[in-house]
């Protein structure tokens, strides 16, 4: 599942340190429930910004909190490049840079 180029990234003691305190976090905050759908155990920490062979360099979007939401493997499954427009309510969408936001936060605006 994972690019070529982003498997020694996932493999990487600081991708692991930040996935975990990530988790840990998020287990501190609600048991670690899915950020999407709040009814599933999370499963997969999702970039919310997707990482790319730029990306995956910048800390600041690959290792950055704030760009990680915890998801249950339904609600990934559902995230871009994993069957889009399935439901009859997109699962995600594009700002103005073309960078997929989950409906989550088009919902906070
Ligand atoms: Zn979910």
């Amino acid at each position: 599942m994972a690019q070529e180029w982003a498997k020694a990234f996932y493999r990487s003691k600081r991708w692991l340190t930040c996935r975990n305190a990530y988790i840990k976090g998020r287990i501190m905050e609600d048991g670690g429930l899915c950020e999407e759908c709040h009814d599933k155990p999370g499963y997969i920490v999702h970039h919310k910004k997707p990482l790319t062979q730029e990306t995956i360099i910048k800390p600041e979007i690959s290792l950055n909190h704030c760009n990680l939401e915890y998801v249950c493997k339904d609600c990934h499954d559902g995230f871009e490049g994993h069957g889009i427009g399935g439901g009859s309510r997109p699962l995600c969408r594009f700002d103005g840079d073309g960078q997929p936001i989950s409906m989550r936060e088009v919902d906070r605006r």
